[in-house]
């Protein structure tokens, strides 16, 4: 029997790519979200790659009525949440907008699945839980640091919230995924990230800077302890990162899982520096790119990596996409938005 997966935060950007994979690994899925961060282009683009249209529920995951209905309208037996804020900075300005926001939701969709008599719950968590690691690559033994963000807080927060659930209630199941960073589109440009206003991350920042719609792009530091002075990050295709998602999930449904709760690095291993990356860019897509070096950006860490090795043995699962391709799959993405 085809199994059901809810994805909470299904419009957005890793969202609609897990969609994907999941459909085309078979399950049937059902997308809800509340449409706070982003519009319908990603909601089409999934229905268009699959050639049908998918279950679509708009609906706030702090309203905790809507969630139980939701639970009681369709036998849910894997739920993956992503709905949640996730712009570092505004959390510092606005830290109950984000403790509201993701930890009310996370509560719901976790009371929902007690509720039920159990559930297999997948949190998006993120390498930020590891601050700035004192070794490198960082496994999952490696030590949580006090977060730097209310954002980074709310991570940490539901990670503990689910360990906890599922300590505590009999058929709850948690597989906690911590991302580095993930970045590019699917190959068919129809989904990809979609910021609002200026954007905060990397690769949206250079490929709106590539298309004009960004006059530079500033490197945050060239004087840090790295060769070329700048940070270096572990960038994750976002289909391989997807890919992840359908890996758990199974190891989930069917019953594989070794513990009750577990944790897994959803990365490379390959750590790219920000100029590397920049450069690759240029490389891949035969292009310019307008940049120079700004100061650094307060509260960023210097070099994070993952060691993948427990994803790769457990979830038979591992990044595949060079660079190259990930940033040609964003290049055409964005142009894609441009209408070129
Ligand atoms: N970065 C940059 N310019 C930008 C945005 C980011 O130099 O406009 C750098 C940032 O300082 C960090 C890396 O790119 O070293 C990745 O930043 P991003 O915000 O994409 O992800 P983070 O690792 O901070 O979650």
């Amino acid at each position: 029997m085809k199994k059901t997966v809810l994805v909470s935060g299904g419009a957005g950007f890793i969202g609609s790519h897990v969609t994907v994979e999941l459909a085309q690994a078979g399950y049937d899925v059902v997308i809800a979200d509340n449409m706070s961060n982003c519009d319908n282009t990603n909601y089409c683009g999934v229905c268009q790659i699959l050639g049908k249209k998918l279950p679509f529920i708009k609906m706030d995951f702090c309203d905790e009525n809507a969630v139980n209905n939701l639970f009681a309208d369709f036998k849910i037996d894997a739920v993956i949440h992503f709905a949640a804020f996730k712009a570092v900075g505004e959390s510092v300005n606005e830290p109950l907008k984000y403790y509201r926001n993701n930890l009310l939701s996370f509560i719901n969709v976790l009371e929902a699945a007690r509720k039920q008599g159990g559930c297999n719950v997948l949190f998006s968590s993120s390498a930020t839980v590891y601050g700035e690691p004192e070794e490198l690559p960082v496994t999952e033994k490696s030590p949580r640091q006090p977060a730097t963000s209310p954002y980074g807080d709310t991570k940490q927060m539901c990670e503990d919230f689910l360990h906890d659930c599922v300590r505590a209630y009999p058929g709850v199941k948690g597989i906690a995924l911590r991302y580095f960073n993930p970045i590019g589109a699917h190959p068919s440009a129809l989904i990809g990230e979609l910021p609002r206003g200026v954007p905060n991350n990397l690769v949206p920042f250079i490929t709106q800077t590539a298309i004009g719609r960004r006059e530079c792009l500033s490197i945050f530091g060239d004087d840090y302890p790295t060769e070329d002075g700048t940070c270096k990050r572990d960038y994750i295709d976002i289909v391989d990162l997807a890919k992840a998602h359908v890996s758990a999930v199974t190891r989930m449904v069917e019953g594989r899982m070794k513990e009750d709760y577990e944790i897994f690095n959803v990365g490379t291993g390959r750590p790219v520096s920000v100029l590397e990356l920049v450069n690759a860019f240029e490389k891949v897509n035969n292009l310019k790119l307008n940049y120079k070096i700004a100061p650094r950006r307060p509260g960023d860490v210097v070099a994070i990596w993952a060691d993948p090795t427990l994803a790769n043995e457990e979830l038979g699962w591992k990044a595949e996409r060079s660079v190259e391709e990930t940033l040609a799959a964003a290049w055409a993405w964005e142009k894609h938005l441009a209408g070129k």
